[in-house]
């Protein structure tokens, strides 16, 4: 699994190549397997004006190489679970066609990265449980 405190702190030095790709898949991996969800493929492919989307059709979750290269590590961290968070809601029935999931999307991506990045620092690798704790299945308290 990734150290989401680590690649946020190295971002500029890794984005633009492979690692950072494979720094966000991974979150979206880490994300999927600690909510108990499954696996989706994750691709790297040219999108015509989003950084990432969630193919509902293919089932799986796309990164833009130039976005991903030029938006930051926010914009990339908010991508991951963002689409990460769309899989689950396509995993769990959810119809992704109407505005309901792309808001709450919007609304959990936020505060799930604030809760990930939580006691990174931007020098240090964290010790366990303090900092790049993957945040909890945002659906768990929803009856
Ligand atoms: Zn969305």
């Amino acid at each position: 699994m990734t150290n989401p405190c680590e690649l946020y702190a190295n971002w500029d030095d890794l984005v633009g190549t492979d690692e950072a790709f494979e720094g966000v898949a991974d979150l979206a991996r880490d994300l999927l397997d600690h909510w108990g969800f499954n696996q989706v493929e994750i691709t790297l492919e040219d999108l015509d004006d989003e950084s990432c989307v969630y193919d509902i059709i293919n089932e799986k979750i796309i990164f833009d190489p130039d976005e991903l290269t030029a938006s930051g590590r926010d914009n990339a961290f908010d991508c991951a679970i963002h689409e990460t968070i769309h899989a689950a809601q396509d995993q769990s029935g959810v119809d992704l066609g109407g505005f309901g999931p792309e808001f709450e999307a919007q609304l959990l991506a936020g505060s799930l990265a604030s809760e990930l990045l939580a006691g990174c620092t931007s020098e240090e690798v964290p010790e366990s449980g303090s900092g790049g704790n993957l945040p909890n299945n945002p659906w768990q308290s929803i009856p």
